[in-house]
């Protein structure tokens, strides 16, 4: 089953009395279980792209069916619902409360789905085991590393038990080693089952993908494997 299937997009910005064109005509399609790096020069789409893609943009023109659903024919209650309860953001610069416990981030996205308390702190603890921070739970952001909260943005994305995560940039604040260990983590997410679209500059990360798409102006120029190769892509496995 296609998790994603894209037609046409087109996405226009109003830019002092002009139009900047973001997408030129993007059509893609990803298949539940894929691990895609989304890749190409500043400005080319790439953000734009994600955003669409996840339901929180519409376009210009073009449809987006998000796990079978025409998003953005949905009103907006039901758009937002979808994007909390079947799909996980995470971002460059990690967007955490710093008030907040490191669970308290956590939880926050349960709380708004109506998880019951306590099912959802024993939840943010395990989740953030999983992330390798069954240490930090009681820490405030201000108090962790760019690595450490990259984690908890992770764990805060899976609460809902997304089924796709995306991801803008996901290691662009971070050192080599420490975006190194976030991508292993995205590959245990993956290989239990989360499909993945990611937004990178870092070829490190895009290497590690499945299935490289290539963005210029607008565009996608190139779809294929990690080594980028033809314009199709491998058959993905059922
Ligand atoms: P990338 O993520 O690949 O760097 P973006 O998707 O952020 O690129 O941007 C694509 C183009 O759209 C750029 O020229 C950018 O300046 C423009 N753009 C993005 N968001 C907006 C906006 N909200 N208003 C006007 N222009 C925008
Ligand atoms: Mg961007």
């Amino acid at each position: 089953m296609q998790i994603i299937q894209a037609r046409g997009l087109i996405k226009e910005f109003p830019y002092q009395g002009d139009a900047v064109h973001a997408l030129r005509g993007v059509d893609l399609t990803v298949a539940r279980g894929e691990h895609v790096a989304v890749v190409g020069p500043s400005g080319c789409g790439k953000s734009t792209l994600l955003n669409v893609l996840a339901g929180i943009e519409p376009p210009t023109r073009g449809s987006v069916e998000l796990l079978g659903e025409a998003v953005y024919a949905l009103d907006e209650g039901r758009r937002s619902a979808l994007r909390l309860r079947k799909v996980g953001f995470i971002f460059q610069r990690f967007h955490l409360l710093a008030v907040l416990t490191a669970a308290e981030n956590v939880e926050l996205p349960m709380a708004e789905a109506g998880v019951p308390r306590g099912e959802r702190r024993q939840r943010a603890r395990e989740l953030l085991e999983y992330v390798g921070l069954g240490h930090r739970v009681t820490h405030r952001p201000p108090h962790l590393s760019g690595g450490e909260q990259q984690r908890v943005a992770i764990a805060r994305a899976l609460a809902n038990r997304p089924e796709i995560v995306f991801a803008d940039e996901p290691t662009g604040e971070l050192d080599r080693r420490t975006g190194d260990e976030i991508i292993t983590l995205f590959e245990r997410l993956n290989a239990d089952g989360t499909t993945l679209v990611i937004v990178t500059h870092d070829p490190h990360v895009a290497q590690r993908a499945g299935r490289r798409v290539e963005m210029a102006d607008g565009l996608v120029v190139r779809d294929g494997g990690p080594e980028a190769g033809p314009a199709s892509h491998p058959p993905h496995p059922a």
